[in-house]
């Protein structure tokens, strides 16, 4: 028998990835300017490459080792899912004019996938297990041919190499990424993507080896499938896949060493399936999950592994308990002698950096920590790993006592608050019978057969951000920028006139983004100037601060929907942000159960809608497309989670009289799951996405008998594609030949923000006139 090479000794501290937009979203301009025409692709290389350096050149100023593997290559353009899709050659036939010669897609031929182009949908998107991250989803069938069809991971490392780095390459490992694909429309009925695993697997040793070739001494490969219990595949199958996967690709002499990172949960039984493969290092997520027992069956080879404590949380801002994380780091070793300390999850999550924040204040400043913060701690667990914790103490002892300092402050507990909190009941948390309302909300609104509607915002032009930012920098005075608003609200009711729709909305102008305006307006909550995060590929989100008890110190939506109201006489919709969405897109405070912060933003919102009711408001919407990712992907905590946020959905919407209509709209798509949740939440109308999917959700719907009103969009509106007539003519009868006919609503799948007017409004009109067909018709 061979003995196996001696491989380098895993960094003692590292994190699973960083951000990739750039402290200033750098990228993100890059890459418009690319789409824009307004530079070329050498251009957009050399800002990327920029990026990659000064990143590297971060990490190692904040702690991270140069040369010993600890900075992780986890750049991408878009997104790494699709990264691995075109690294793979799994390209869907409807995009393989973009595959060259050589079967490689060029950059601009990956932004087509990514994007759509003329009657070619681009990839689904979807999210990125319980975070606010989307990723692209790959189309495999039994027609796709792997090959390594792409050298950028390769390229990157060598690029580290000249700068003088030794990096660690990062991608998404062969069993996440086939249990995240769904079967391409060529595929058979009952065909699943996990089951070309052994296809795929040659593709993966060949990039491994390459990057051993380059001169890689370790590769990460990301395996967050095998936490899930809520991925089309079954636990039961993506551990046999981890173990065929990590047993094939452990094998070969020549490769890296393997670290397989499992952040956002516990892996479970799928730890023992790892520990018995050859791969060299596991990484655990500590903040979701908890140490495993020392001494259960299967665990013993992972004495001859390292363990990476993820013991300092990716996924929240908040500076946490380094004390508390260094004793699971101590805990961890009773199962390996040989234990790192990481992040749990990607640091993509994150912003870039507190220190630049002036809004905060130096007290709240002092309880975070952004992604360089992070990597900050990881360095001070990491000295203790290796020089013992007698040199860390006191700054363990600091981060208790700012904790503590955080609990005690003013704020943090209103006595108000809690004392309306504790004085619910179920009534609270009922409306009257739905046939009550539906006859109710008839007489109140006469709409018609398939009544239309938006989601609620209209594009954000030029003209409505630099009003805004003239307002914070104080160019505009309080007036002038209501003014504008008024006049762009003005300007889109008339539009929605002309084009015929049904419930008008006012466009959503002034609100900067959908919780963050409501942040704005609460107390509870504080804001970041440039504290921002990728939400899906050029697309960021800046993510509030839910610091303290929440409330509303006095109305914020009211004058804004009854001044739309005075311009027409159809009914207007007012339009509000669920509890669970402001939750999910905001970093919550983790001392108290999500669910009690929920009950607290819920009552904020109650008392907004009774408002809106009294000042003449028929049909309010309150979103909520954060329902589905919220949902904990382990079975058992999900009962308490659905409960919690039902709940507090109902809490906020169940104040108002029969007559007055509850909207509901939830984005993306795997509404399965969720189904029987969106039916108790009891809304009057619910809309959700189901244009990338084709109606694909209307079987799910017709087979759960929700009995409400409900608006599959009809056309996608992450991409500039204007829909057709007949398109949308055929997604509309897709939807009656499902659900009942008076049920169904007509709309887009998502609000319009992020689109232009010109085909916005082209494609409003080729929806009205669809709706128009099909009402001719039945
Ligand atoms: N009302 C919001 C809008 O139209 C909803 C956005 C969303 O679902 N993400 O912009
Ligand atoms: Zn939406």
């Amino acid at each position: 028998m061979t003995t196996p090479p001696r491989r380098p000794a895993f960094p003692s501290g590292t994190i699973l990835g960083y951000p990739r937009i750039g402290p200033n979203r750098e990228l993100k301009k890059a890459v418009e300017a690319f789409w824009g025409g307004r530079s070329s692709v050498e251009e957009l290389e050399q800002v990327a490459r920029g990026l990659r350096r000064q990143t590297r050149e971060r990490l190692v100023g904040l702690g991270l080792g140069r040369t010993d593997s600890s900075i992780p290559e986890s750049f991408s353009y878009y997104d790494h899912v699709l990264d691995a899709a075109v690294a793979f050659g799994a390209v869907p036939a409807r995009f393989t004019g973009l595959v060259n010669a050589q079967g490689r897609v060029d950059l601009g031929g990956y932004f087509t996938i990514a994007r759509g182009e003329g009657d070619s949908l681009p990839l689904e998107m979807t999210k990125w297990f319980d975070s606010n991250y989307h990723y692209l989803v790959p189309e495999i069938g039994p027609e796709t041919v792997f090959s390594l069809a792409s050298d950028a991971l390769v390229q990157q490392f060598s690029e580290g190499l000249q700068q003088g780095f030794l990096t660690r390459p990062v991608i998404v490992g062969p069993v996440t990424f086939l249990a995240l694909s769904k079967p391409s429309d060529e595929a058979p009925e009952g065909f699943v993507p996990l089951s070309r695993l052994d296809d795929l697997l040659p593709v993966y040793a060949e990039l491994l080896r390459r990057l051993a070739e380059a001169g890689a001494e370790w590769v990460q490969l990301d395996e967050p499938a095998l936490v899930s219990e809520s991925l089309d595949v079954s636990s039961a199958d993506t551990s046999a896949a981890a173990a065929r996967a990590y047993e094939y690709l452990g094998a070969p002499d020549a490769r890296p060493a393997i670290f397989v990172a499992a952040p956002y949960n516990s892996l479970g039984d799928a730890l023992t399936v790892l520990a018995a493969t050859p791969i060299e290092a596991i990484g655990l997520d500590l903040v979701r999950g908890t140490v495993p027992a020392a001494g259960a069956a299967g665990l013993d080879p992972l004495a001859s592994k390292t363990l990476v404590g993820g013991v300092i949380d990716g996924h929240n801002v908040w500076r946490g308990d380094l004390a508390e994380a260094w004793q699971k780091l101590e805990a961890l070793r009773a199962l390996s002698p040989s234990v790192s300390v990481s992040t749990s999850t990607s640091l993509l999550h994150l912003p870039h950096t507190v220190e630049p924040e002036q809004l905060l204040g130096d007290q709240l400043k002092s309880w975070l920590a952004f992604a360089d913060q992070k990597v900050e701690q990881v360095a001070t667990l990491a000295e203790g790993l290796e020089k013992g914790v007698a040199g860390i103490r006191s700054v363990l002892e600091a981060s208790t006592a700012a904790l503590a300092a955080r609990l005690a402050a003013p704020g943090v507990s209103d006595g108000a608050v809690r004392a309306r909190e504790a004085a619910l009941t179920a009534a609270d948390f009922a409306r009257e019978d739905y046939a009550v309302r539906a006859k109710a909300q008839e007489q109140a609104l006469n709409l018609p057969f398939l009544p239309t509607t938006t989601i609620g915002s209209f594009p954000q032009t030029g003209d409505i951000r630099r009003a805004r930012a003239q307002l914070v920098a104080g160019v505009l005075s309080d007036d002038e920028y209501q003014a504008v608003m008024r006049a762009e609200i003005a300007r889109v009711v008339e539009l929605q006139e002309e084009i015929g729709l049904d419930v008008i909305v006012h466009g959503e102008p002034e609100r900067n983004d959908m919780v963050q305006y409501f942040a704005e307006n609460l107390d509870g909550f504080a804001v970041t100037q440039n504290g921002w995060v990728q939400s899906y590929g050029t697309r960021c989100t800046r993510p509030s601060l839910l610091w303290g008890d929440v409330s509303r110190p006095k109305p914020i939506t009211v004058d804004w929907s009854v001044f739309t109201q005075t311009l027409t006489e159809k009914p207007v919709k007012g339009m509000l942000t669920g509890p669970v969405t402001i939750l999910a897109w905001s970093f919550v405070r983790d001392d108290q159960p999500l669910g009690e912060t929920a009950r607290q933003v819920a009552l904020a919102l109650r008392d907004e809608i009774t408002d809106l009711q009294s000042a003449g408001i028929t049909v309010v919407q309150v979103d909520e497309p954060a329902l589905r990712e919220l949902l904990p992907l382990k079975k058992a905590d999900q009962a308490a989670y659905l409960d919690w946020s039902v709940g507090s959905f109902r809490l906020a919407t169940s104040g108002v009289e029969a007559s007055t209509q509850i909207h509901t709209h939830l984005c993306y798509s795997e509404f399965g799951v969720v189904i029987d949740a969106i039916d108790q939440l009891d809304a009057d109308v619910t809309s959700i996405e189901a244009a990338r999917s084709r109606m694909e959700v209307v079987t799910d719907i017709k087979s759960s008998g929700f009995a409400r009103g409900i608006g599959p969009g009809v056309y996608d509106i992450h991409s500039p594609r204007v829909p057709s007539v007949g398109e949308v003519t055929e997604l509309i009868e897709t939807a009656l030949a499902s659900i009942p006919d008076r049920q169904v609503w007509v709309n887009p799948d998502c609000g319009l923000k992020t689109r232009g007017y010109d085909e916005t409004v082209a494609s409003l009109t080729n929806m009205l006139e669809a709706t128009r067909a099909v009402r001719a018709k039945v």
